[in-house]
């Protein structure tokens, strides 16, 4: 059988310089970018008594479009609650006198499941379930954290620059 010829093993070697190995230049040089920074613009806000205001194209916690009669626009066909990667939507039809025929009884969506990939709104028919600008959620237990019609539905004048958005870029 033929032997391998094994390879040297290569040794490396440091390549720092003198002034490198004795830091003082680095540690100068990283204090000067800390001063430079020091009167940069600040991107941090004194949170919760500023508040971020995000653009259009942000997904908050998901929501319902109420129209200004009420009435929300949502036909309960199911499709979010198909797609939903996390299974965190509940929907229950019922039929209504209204022209659109049927309206989610009960429409839930658990905020403990629910990932913020937009999937629901992606899908919906009727422009009836968006991503809104929402970020602030916190629960003290499971229970508060499934979102009912009460929670869900938002006005659609409140909703305004996220339709545009979508109606722009979807
Ligand atoms: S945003 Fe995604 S995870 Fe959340 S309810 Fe919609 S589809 Fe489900
Ligand atoms: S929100 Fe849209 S996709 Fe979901 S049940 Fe209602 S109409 Fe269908």
């Amino acid at each position: 059988m033929e032997e391998v010829e094994s390879k040297p093993v290569k040794r490396r070697t440091k390549d720092l310089n003198l002034w490198e190995k004795i830091y003082i230049p680095e540690i100068i040089k990283g204090l000067a970018l800390t001063f430079r920074n020091i009167f940069r613009p600040k991107f941090t806000m004194e949170y919760p008594e500023v508040k971020f205001e995000p653009p259009a194209s942000y997904r908050g916690r998901p929501v319902l479009v109420q129209e200004e009669s009420g009435v929300e626009r949502c036909v309960a066909c199911g499709l979010c609650s198909r797609v939903c990667p996390a299974l965190a939507i509940e929907v229950q039809a019922a039929e209504t006198e209204l022209e659109k025929e049927r309206f989610p009884e009960k429409f839930e969506i658990n905020m403990i499941r629910c990932i913020f990939c937009g999937f629901c709104e992606e899908v919906c028919p009727e422009e009836a379930i968006v991503m809104s600008k929402d970020y602030e959620l916190a629960f003290f237990n499971r229970e508060d954290a499934l979102y009912g019609k009460d929670k869900l539905l938002v006005p659609a004048s409140e909703l305004e620059d996220r339709i545009k958005f979508l109606r722009q870029y979807k």
